[in-house]
């Protein structure tokens, strides 16, 4: 059943308030945004899109909404090319790879025996987080000769 906008907005706050952050409109506009673009989005995409219906929005408080979203561990930066963070919403373990091609950074799911914690060479660390990143060319691009 698809939740309208209202019931979506309640779910969020709900869902930053029990994450112990304030609901402000644009934490619940950055973190819906989050939920609803899986493509893993730049700072500058999110702004620009949420800028059409907030207009008074600022890049500063973007910038501040996905910092404290972080904190909370309700989003996740992802430092794939070096310079430019991306924002993902989906915190649990996963890898990440980036296509060459198309620029796509893709979701997939880690072998239940990929675990830092239980790495060689890792004993007596205490792992805060880990990431798994891959590069190369997609299906579709690997097909068109890219
Ligand atoms: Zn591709
Ligand atoms: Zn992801």
């Amino acid at each position: 059943m698809p939740m309208c906008a209202e019931h979506s907005n309640e779910r969020l706050s709900r869902k930053l308030r029990s994450a112990g952050l304030r609901p402000s409109t644009a934490r619940v506009h950055v973190l819906r945004y989050l939920d609803r673009n899986r493509n893993h989005p730049t700072v500058d995409q999110i702004y620009r899109s949420l800028l059409e219906s907030l207009p008074g929005l600022s890049r500063a408080s973007v910038y501040n909404s996905l910092a404290a979203l972080g904190r909370a561990g309700l989003v996740r930066p992802l430092a794939m090319d070096g310079n430019e963070l991306r924002y993902d919403s989906s915190v649990g373990d996963h890898g990440h790879f980036r296509c060459r091609g198309c620029g796509v950074i893709y979701d997939f799911d880690l072998p239940p025996a990929v675990s830092a914690s239980a790495a060689d060479g890792l004993q007596g660390f205490q792992v805060d987080r880990h990431d798994f990143l891959a590069w190369g060319l997609c299906p579709g691009c690997a097909g068109a000769g890219r």
